[in-house]
């Protein structure tokens, strides 16, 4: 039980959160020049910053410029040293101070404790299903969310006697251990199975089931799901993608077959206008050609002591597949075709996580037999709730928003692939879009600001609460004053921090999204301006 322990060794207010490692301009580390072929570099004699620029570097050489979505991809999570899924013979920790990023629930306990009662006001709403509830985290870092929500749960026990499962989905073996040994103990075992790994959980001997997709979990109608997301979509890989005006001149270019090594296909997709003088064009990753300056790439005067980045961020000169199709898939996107010049940022893992979510909690009306929903299913009675926490525009499509972060300071993106961590704006009417999209029996709120969402959920008298047990504590066992007096400060400081609503502040940038159960929007959930209604 750590109810007041405080989170001092993290939450120190030196460490930046992910979103706050810098107030500066999004832009000028991405360079939109066009791409010129240039294969005048001899990767022989370079000398490589990590085994996966190496690699990504022979790939490119072979198929030609990749999508920034596959660069991001191999980065993040590439079983060759990606920054989540390949550091760990180097004992990095991503998190913390010591790390490169701190997020919400490593700054204060309270966060976790919030989210949890957020699912068990849910839980109250939805008529306290006795049986078949789930808890989904998808992206849960070191497991401290789950590990304050459980402990939270744990104090309503008709709530937490209801959860059959806990899943964790996790693409870091390294972190899926540090998860089982904060929730289960660093004895307990964790077994393996068709679906992934399976360990209990030390709060009231839940099963705990780790995946490395959301696809693993089995859907079942008869479920309850409660899933919770933070500072997860930010880490999914993001196509971008820019409007050029085409000379009348000439001909549509033709499709680039080499800048393609991803594909995505679907069924009815829309073509492109032929007719229409505008395109998009693809933003692509290359090596950078030997001899490239700073100068050249815009690189910010900040990061000019830092090596030249091994790989750039271009333009596409011909069109390609995902620029054919991407920007074609949402009204939203399709309004600036005729703007030259206007960027876009497109997660098509982000549309499907949310159409995931949406679908375990509202089901589909598809009931024909197509392979392509066969793992969906209509749901007599829809239940359960999403909740989204991360950083974006609440209403604009994100546009050069990708990020790069290493020891809490921002560095280019494209430098160390691997060990920098790369993150990018979550496009929150997206997600909200593909949700609807995905199941008729849900609804969307929000987003909300951190703050907002946060204070009226009882932020400040939590914190209240905190300091008093501390203070009692202090009178039983009569401890240092100084200690206790430092503990309260750091309780004071890490819940105003997640509050903030100054410029770049964690209460204004980050939002909150819920996808529930469908009722006309007769009934707001708490923190998105509704009361609990149990
Ligand atoms: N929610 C945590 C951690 C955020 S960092 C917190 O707030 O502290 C992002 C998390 O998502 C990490 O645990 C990372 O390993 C995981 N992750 C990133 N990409 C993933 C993917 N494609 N599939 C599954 N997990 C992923």
């Amino acid at each position: 039980m750590r109810s007041n322990v405080l989170r001092t060794a993290q939450g120190g207010l030196r460490c930046l959160s992910r979103r706050q490692v810098s107030h500066k301009p999004k832009v000028a580390h991405q360079s939109c020049r066009s791409f010129i072929a240039t294969p005048s570099y001899r990767e022989e004699e370079r000398k490589w910053t990590t085994p996966l620029a190496k690699q990504l570097t022979e790939a490119i050489n072979t198929t030609g410029p990749i999508p920034l979505a596959s660069y991001m991809r191999m980065c993040l999570t590439s079983d060759t040293g990606g920054y989540y899924t390949g550091a760990i013979e180097e004992g990095r920790d991503q998190f913390g101070r010591k790390g490169d990023f701190i997020t919400s629930p490593e700054i204060s306990q309270i966060f976790g404790e919030l989210i949890g009662i957020w699912f068990i006001a849910e839980w109250m709403t939805q008529g306290r299903p006795q049986q078949g509830v789930e808890l989904i985290e998808v992206g849960p870092g070191r497991g401290t969310l789950m590990d304050d929500m459980l402990r939270t749960m744990r104090n309503f026990k008709d709530m937490s006697s209801s959860i059959e499962t806990v899943y964790m989905v996790e693409a870091s073996k390294e972190l899926r251990t540090t998860q089982k040994n904060l929730l289960c103990g660093e004895d307990a075992v964790m077994t393996e199975s068709k679906i992934g790994w399976h360990s209990t959980c030390k709060y009231s001997g839940l099963p705990i089931v780790w995946t490395d997709s959301i696809k693993a979990i089995p859907q079942d109608p008869n479920k309850t799901p409660f899933i919770v997301a933070h500072e997860f979509f930010d880490a999914l890989p993001i196509h971008a993608f820019q409007v050029v005006e085409v000379p009348p001149n000439q001909k549509p270019a033709p499709t680039d077959s080499n800048a393609t090594s991803v594909s995505i296909s679907r069924p009815g997709s829309p073509s492109t206008t032929a007719s229409s003088p505008y395109q998009w064009r693809e933003m692509v990753v290359s090596p950078t050609p030997q001899g490239t300056t700073h100068a050249d790439l815009g690189t910010p005067k900040s990061q000019q002591h830092e090596p030249v980045p091994e790989f750039q961020l271009t333009l596409s000169p011909t069109t390609t597949r995902h620029a054919q199709y991407l920007p074609e898939t949402s009204a939203r996107y399709q309004a600036l075709k005729s703007t030259p010049g206007a960027l876009i940022e497109v997660c098509p893992d982000a549309s499907l996580y949310a159409a995931d979510f949406a679908t375990r909690i509202g089901g589909t009306t598809t009931t024909t037999s197509s392979s392509s929903s066969s793992s969906s299913s209509a749901k007599p009675q829809p239940s359960g709730a999403a909740l989204i926490l991360d950083y974006g525009p609440a209403a604009t499509i994100p546009a050069n928003t990708l990020r790069g972060i290493r020891q809490h300071q921002r560095v280019s993106p494209f430098a160390s692939p691997g060990l920098v961590d790369l993150s990018a704006d979550v496009d929150f009417t997206g997600l909200a879009e593909a949700a609807l999209l995905a199941s008729p029996g849900v609804e969307v709120h929000g987003p909300v600001d951190q703050a907002y969402f946060l204070e009226t959920m009882g932020v400040r008298q939590r914190a209240e609460m905190l300091v008093k047990k501390l203070e009692q504590t202090q009178d039983q066992t009569q401890t240092q004053t100084r200690d206790t007096e430092e503990k309260k400060r750091e309780i004071e400081r890490s819940w105003k921090r997640l509050v903030d609503r100054g410029p770049g502040g964690m209460g204004k940038v980050y939002k909150v999204l819920a996808i529930l159960p469908e009722n006309g929007g007769r009934r707001r959930p708490v923190g998105f301006g509704g009361d609990v209604s149990a």
